[in-house]
């Protein structure tokens, strides 16, 4: 296999330190935590107005903040010169990529840790989609024109944010749904959301854990009475608002470890290189126990900070002691730097 060589990487040649880049929100804090407990110094990547809010309460696991007005400032010559010059690896998360777009993180002169590539697959529904289905992941049907619906569905807005406009039709209450929306099978079942880190010193996919969302208002509804629904014309919608930490029975581990590596190696044939760190499926599982995934992250996501500090039930199993996702990545890349093989992990 052809392994695709990146600018991090050289740039990370030149590394004589570490330090972990953080960008504000979204999974910072656990993020930070880890890097601490593994000993590392962290930078904060922020604009002023989160700073105040939130990370000025928690100083104490800064080292550094590089405040900037806008999120692309960061990208600015002098802003990764800085931070090479403190031997900066960055970890990106949904916001970051949501403020600064795929295109500013794939040219990025900054080690990244993670593949920079896969973030690209990740922004396009249809490169998302045929990623799994190379993967041999069973993922919902989609309907190329509402006249295809024959059962529930689900239209997703292009660009939708955490669920956002979205909304369920089915056959013949499909008018006015708009060219451009996705429209996808609706699976019923139970929601989960299964996290995963490839460690490419340990060569091996770690389950880290499971967690599911609770989403507005879609989570409210079933407090009210139908009739009560019908009358307001309440129509469910999807926007994440909390994370719940969750165990799957355990035969169903076996699906789960299974769909981890079949991604895992999915992503090293399409994008000719490896598989970094921490990524999710998400999905349903149904009743006759198939687990059915619609969408994937290619990078942390913020379901995993229902583990902060205390680690989850299947991170224990490999490490004995309190893991979560923010150490995993903290311990990788501290050890992939004592061993000399940064290089190793980032792109
Ligand atoms: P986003 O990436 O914008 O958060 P998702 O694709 O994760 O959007 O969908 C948001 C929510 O919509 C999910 O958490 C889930 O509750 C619901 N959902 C999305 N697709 C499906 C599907 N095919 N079947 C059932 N529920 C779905």
């Amino acid at each position: 296999m052809v392994v695709r060589s990146s600018i991090g990487q050289e740039l990370a040649r030149e590394y004589n330190g570490l330090c972990l880049g953080v960008p504000a929100s979204h999974s910072a804090l656990q993020l930070l935590l880890g890097a601490k407990a593994e000993g590392l110094c962290t930078i904060l990547l922020s604009t002023k107005r989160l700073y105040d809010a939130i990370y000025s309460k928690f100083h104490h696991l800064l080292d550094e903040a590089l405040i900037v007005d806008s999120w692309r400032e960061l990208f600015e010559d002098r802003n990764t010169r800085l931070l090479r010059e403190k031997n900066t690896v960055l970890i990106p998360h949904a916001s970051l990529i949501e403020y600064v777009g795929v295109d500013t993180l794939e040219d990025a002169e900054l080690p990244i840790f993670g593949n920079r590539w896969l973030l690209r697959i990740e922004a396009n529904w249809e490169s998302k989609i045929r990623l799994l289905e190379k993967a041999g992941i069973p993922v919902p049907r989609t309907y190329r024109g509402p006249e295809e619906i024959d059962g529930l569905a689900i239209i997703k807005l292009p660009g939708a944010k955490g669920g956002r406009g979205y909304r369920l039709v089915t056959r013949g209450s499909h008018k006015d749904i708009p060219s451009n929306a996705i429209v996808q099978e609706y699976v019923v079942g139970v929601r989960l959301y299964t996290h995963y880190f490839y460690s490419p010193l340990l060569e091996r996919v770690e389950v880290m854990g499971m967690d599911l969302r609770l989403e507005a208002n879609v989570d409210g509804l079933a407090r009210i009475p139908p009739r009560v629904l019908e009358e307001l014309g309440l129509e469910p919608s999807y926007v994440v608002v909390a994370n719940i930490p969750v165990v799957a029975r355990e035969s169903l581990l076996a699906r789960i470890i299974e769909y981890g590596e079949r991604f895992n190696r999915a992503v090293k044939e399409e994008t000719k290189a490896a598989m970094i760190g921490p990524y999710s499926l998400e999905g349903v599982v149904t009743e006759k126990l198939e687990y059915i995934v619609f969408e994937f992250s290619g990078r942390i996501v913020a379901g995993t900070n229902v583990y902060t500090g205390l680690g989850s039930p299947y991170a224990f199993l490999y490490w004995s002691e309190p893991m979560w996702m923010g150490r995993r990545i903290a311990r990788e890349l501290r050890e992939a730097f004592e061993k000399r093989r940064l290089i190793d992990v980032v792109t």
